[in-house]
């Protein structure tokens, strides 16, 4: 496995998109997208003489040791490790770092370059699924132009999660770490093993190519944006998170079965079991990312709908 799926330019001056697939390996939607997302783009090229691409698109594996294992992360959350202090201590630290360490220090000196490298604005899309069913989502960093393009996505937008969990792309990827041409975003496709999930994440990184104005409108198959549109029927337009249950191992934390993202509860509702019994709802909400697998350190996210 590459680090890099593929690259595409026509070689006119424009915005940088790095896609981040897999950054959890048991979460392969994105790579597959990537993968089909360049074929498609070639393909465009070639039966469409009037289609014009602007700037770069760089698709590359988040954990490519966890990929081939099909696992969240090795031995810790590369997706909670994008702290710069602890970037600095690894990067001359040399032999002796663990898997994800060695992830981390291989992502960014694939990135950097072409960063440094980009005068135009730039944009880290990192796509991830959940282990629930029921709902696409995506996630800014608290930058106006992050917001902008999560809403481009046409998927319900989730504010406050970059204060609700520490150390991801989103926290690392930003205007403070990269300069003002820097922003990020994440989407969350579905369910881990849902084929659509595939398709989902295609439909959102054409959705973000458009938004930064490396495609036009013309250009763009309105299939995509259906794709998009039909899935978030239904589901609130903004929510803002409200509460986050994180856990630790020793919490023997289980989720009550059968709870779906952005599915309403009501004070009281028996949302989990841990070692101190049930774990009880004590406001109202909507139910996001409640995990349904071993690794993770969150057992679940609630949100509410909220006016923007
Ligand atoms: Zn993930």
């Amino acid at each position: 496995m590459d680090r890099i799926i593929g690259t595409y330019t026509t070689g006119l001056d424009g915005p940088l998109l790095i896609v981040i697939g897999g950054m959890h390996g048991n979460e392969p939607a994105g790579v597959l997208a990537l993968e089909q997302l360049f074929d498609l783009l070639e393909l465009e090229s070639e039966k469409n003489p009037a289609f014009e691409f602007r700037g770069k698109l760089i698709g590359v594996r988040g954990n490519i040791a966890a990929l081939k294992n099909k696992e969240r992360f090795i031995k810790r959350d590369l997706n909670r490790s994008w702290i710069p202090s602890h970037l600095e201590h690894i990067k001359s630290q040399g032999a002796s770092l663990d898997a994800e360490d060695k992830e981390l220090v291989e992502l960014l000196n694939c990135l950097e370059p072409f960063i440094t490298s980009s005068s135009d604005q730039i944009c880290v899309l990192d796509i991830h699924t959940t282990t629930a069913h029921g709902g696409i989502f995506s996630i800014p960093n608290g930058s106006t132009r992050s917001l902008e393009l999560a809403k481009a996505m046409h998927a319900p937008v989730v504010l406050g999660m970059i204060e609700g969990i520490k150390g991801t792309s989103l926290h690392y990827f930003n205007q403070a770490n990269w300069g003002d041409k820097m922003t990020s975003v994440v989407f969350e496709a579905g369910q881990h093993d849902e084929p659509l999930a595939v398709d989902r994440s295609i439909s959102a990184i054409i959705s973000c190519l458009r938004e930064l104005g490396c495609i036009r409108s013309s250009d763009v198959e309105s299939k995509h944006e259906a794709i998009l549109k039909t899935y978030a029927k239904g589901l609130p337009t903004i929510t803002q998170l409200i509460y986050t249950h994180s856990i630790s191992p020793d919490d023997q934390f289980v989720m009550e079965p059968g709870f779906l993202n952005f599915q309403s509860i009501e004070p009281g509702t028996v949302l989990a079991r841990d070692i101190n019994g049930p774990v009880i709802a004590q406001e109202s909400g909507m139910v996001l990312m409640p995990l349904y697998q071993k690794q993770g350190e969150d057992g679940f996210f609630l949100v509410q709908p909220v006016e923007y």
